[in-house]
């Protein structure tokens, strides 16, 4: 797929469905990407919907389960996915993103024990994840995405960060919190956003390995290739700096797939230039307020403040500010994510035989 004149065409230059709504605003410059679901039956449904004056809404694009794409805004226009919203300190982010809603249930009716359904519908198990929002609260079922609609959107995703220059790939809960809970925690926005963002390289850039064993680069640079393999070409962002953490994905004949930290830099290494890291885990040391945001400005998110002793993953750093996923429980919530300024974190010891020994090494 490619981008003319702010539609998506085909690679043959045929272009893609295009439903045209009156929802949506003027010319605009987008910095960054939004998911949805659109907890609706059928995408078709939902694009009749969104075409709708009275809905007073829209996305850029719908994509359905079988990874069918509609396109209903150019990307150049204001499309009205995002309602009452902020990030990153700029608020109204419809004025600012790109929306893309993908097909789906959404948060699930409860139908008994492990039962689920959707508008008195049951939902088969197997489509079902049973998880709490990463902010607390709703718990319960929640429709799973099917892998093809999930390769489409991570295709497009990677297509518009490249054409647009985009920032950063972000959820409607991430910029209306409280509000919104789409796209939900059946929707890896961790795996996705880096995915989304790691460096061109190849269209066929290896999937991202974000949530392995972490390790550290021990050569001088390392260079980072789109296989297994020396003959394979470097994908942008190689070499990677001695020192370097990534986490490891697949293994395969002394190579592995790795996605570095804070990069996203994505592909393979020779697996003989990695060791073992310490996972990034930090103990808080006094009782903190973690936030949508890194700034003392932002808003705490539910769960905050943390208390003294609260272990915590580093997952990215803004100044004096880290991104942090709380571990366990705390304030009687799981999944805590969010900013704490970093001079209240020191380094928590784990034993090195707790981490995965590189299996090539
Ligand atoms: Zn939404």
């Amino acid at each position: 797929m490619k981008i003319v004149k702010h539609r998506l065409v085909r690679d043959d230059g045929s272009p893609y469905p295009f439903r045209d709504t009156p929802n949506k605003g003027g010319t605009f410059k987008p910095r960054w990407l939004v998911m949805h679901y659109t907890a609706g039956g059928s995408a078709r449904e939902s694009i009749t919907w969104l075409a709708d004056k009275d809905s007073s809404a829209s996305a850029h694009i719908v994509i359905a389960k079988d990874g069918t794409i509609t396109q209903m805004v150019d990307f150049n226009r204001r499309a009205w996915h995002a309602g009452k919203s902020e990030w990153r300190g700029v608020s109204n982010v419809n004025g600012h993103s790109i929306g893309i809603e993908l097909d789906g249930f959404g948060f699930l009716g409860n139908a008994g024990p492990g039962k689920w359904h959707f508008r008195k519908t049951l939902v088969p198990d197997s489509e079902v994840l049973v998880a709490t929002h990463k902010f607390g609260s709703p718990k319960g079922g929640w429709a799973r995405y099917p892998s093809k609609q999930l390769d489409v959107a991570l295709e497009l995703a990677r297509l518009l960060v490249r054409t647009y220059g985009l920032e950063d790939v972000i959820g409607h809960d991430d910029i209306s919190p409280g509000r919104k809970q789409d796209p939900g925690p059946a929707f890896d926005m961790a795996t996705f956003r880096t995915g989304a963002l790691a460096s061109p390289g190849t269209d066929a850039a290896p999937a991202p390995a974000v949530g392995g064993p972490r390790f550290r680069v021990t050569t001088e640079s390392l260079n980072v290739r789109t296989g297994p393999g020396a003959s394979n070409p470097a994908v942008a962002g190689s070499p990677l700096a001695a020192g370097t953490f990534v986490r490891g994905g697949q293994d395969q004949g002394g190579w592995k797939q790795v996605t570095a930290e804070g990069t996203g830099v994505a592909g393979w290494v020779s697996a003989r230039f990695l060791e073992p890291a310490p996972q990034a885990l930090f103990t808080v040391t006094t009782e903190l307020n973690i936030r949508s945001g890194p700034g003392g400005g932002e808003a705490p998110v539910p769960g905050s403040p943390l208390p003294a002793g609260t272990v915590v993953e580093g997952l990215a750093d803004d100044g004096t500010w880290k991104r942090v996923a709380v571990q366990g429980t705390v304030n009687g919530r799981a999944g805590i994510v969010g900013w704490v300024a970093a001079r209240f974190l020191q380094p928590a010891v784990i034993p090195v035989a707790a981490i995965g020994q590189p299996q090539d090494a």
